[in-house]
């Protein structure tokens, strides 16, 4: 299942010193400015005040920013503090920017990841980025694959769990996944906004976090596992956030309907699980029980760190909560640093020179 030829030679002391974190968010500031002139209606603009960041939208609505996203020495102490010694960052959910118009759109996600790349060349022993896409512009999209995969900086791309209530199945997305094959860049999917059928349900009690964003993983898992993306292009290779929702867990459930329903079984002759293959997970489940299932059902070589930072649903201790599972050391170093490399592009994590 994974590719861990160096699993043999890897030393204690190498597991102690790698932590590669693939989820957590950033804002980089010297991009925001100039998407704003780009997207007006979609863009905030980001000031800081007595009491922090700011963002504030043309509607007049506003939102705090945490110093985290735009901050890079905030960062690189928060990694410090959290043991992670390499962090794969993408944008904040907020920056897909999905309901913008295409054009405007592409040349943004443009700046954002050339504002990405040059964030990493400043700190090429800590960062690597995934480079985010203009999923409402399919053909826009693979040509922003093909783009960012000419640059070293790159590991990966980061999409939302749907466009704008496009599940991940819809045909227009196969330009994508074919561009993101062929450039062997791998695709984190992370949860954008619940439906808004859902969001009714999901007002209170922090709901449309704490259920809406592990169903909005689990539709996205189904959508590409049962559709067949992962046999049309098997060297594709998608990650899922909050250790992949419900998915996981309900990975019988899904076995079972293909076995004795003809919709699941509409276009794939294998049963979901078999894609999971080609799936990978965070860690972040906060869950020392759920943690281990995880690692359990779908191999702890498709485990890696994801400290969701710098949100309050995220961890501050990545490293301390692995460490407690107590697990043997090649399935520790799984979660710790091989699973990165063996998800994102090959080359990507060279400035972490952690196994080498
Ligand atoms: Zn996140």
């Amino acid at each position: 299942m994974a590719q861990s030829e160096s699993a043999g030679t890897t030393t204690r002391s190498e597991v102690d010193q790698a932590f590669i974190d693939v989820h957590a968010h950033i804002a980089v500031f010297e991009a925001l400015e100039p998407m704003r002139r780009l997207l007006p209606d979609q863009m905030p603009a980001i000031k800081k005040s007595d009491d922090g960041w700011v963002a504030r939208w043309s509607t007049g609505a506003s939102r705090p920013i945490e110093d985290g996203s735009v901050e890079v020495d905030t960062r690189l102490a928060a990694m410090s503090a959290q043991g992670i010694t390499f962090q794969v960052f993408s944008c904040t959910t907020w920056l897909y920017l999905y309901d913008a118009p295409a054009q405007g759109a592409a040349a943004a996600m443009a700046l954002q990841n050339d504002a990405f790349c040059e964030l990493v060349r400043t700190h090429p022993n800590k960062f690597a980025a995934m480079a985010a896409l203009p999923m409402q512009d399919p053909a826009a999209a693979a040509a922003e694959v093909r783009r960012v995969a000419a640059c070293p900086e790159i590991a990966g791309v980061t999409i939302g769990t749907h466009v704008e209530g496009l599940n991940l199945d819809d045909p227009s997305f196969e330009v994508v996944w074919e561009a993101l094959e062929q450039s062997d860049l791998p695709v984190l999917v992370h949860p954008n906004r619940v439906s808004n059928t859902a969001q009714e349900r999901l007002n209170k009690y922090h709901f449309s976090n704490l259920l809406g964003n592990p169903f909005e993983s689990a539709i996205a898992i189904g959508s590409i596992a049962c559709s067949g993306i992962p046999a049309r292009f098997p060297g594709l290779r998608f990650g899922f956030v909050h250790g992949g929702g419900f998915a996981p867990y309900q990975i019988g459930r899904w076995d079972h309907g293909w076995d004795v329903r003809p919709e699941t079984r509409e276009k794939i002759d294998k049963p979901p699980s078999e894609y999971f293959k080609q799936f990978y997970f965070d860690a972040l489940l906060h869950s020392e029980l759920s943690l281990r299932t995880l690692g359990e059902l779908v191999g702890w070589d498709h485990v890696f760190l994801g400290t969701d930072y710098p949100w309050d649903m995220g961890t501050d201790h990545p490293v301390a909560e692995l460490r407690a599972l107590e697990l043997d050391d090649r399935s520790l170093s799984a979660v710790a640093n091989r699973a990165a490399h063996n998800f994102l592009k090959p080359g990507s994590l060279a400035g972490a020179d952690l196994l080498a």
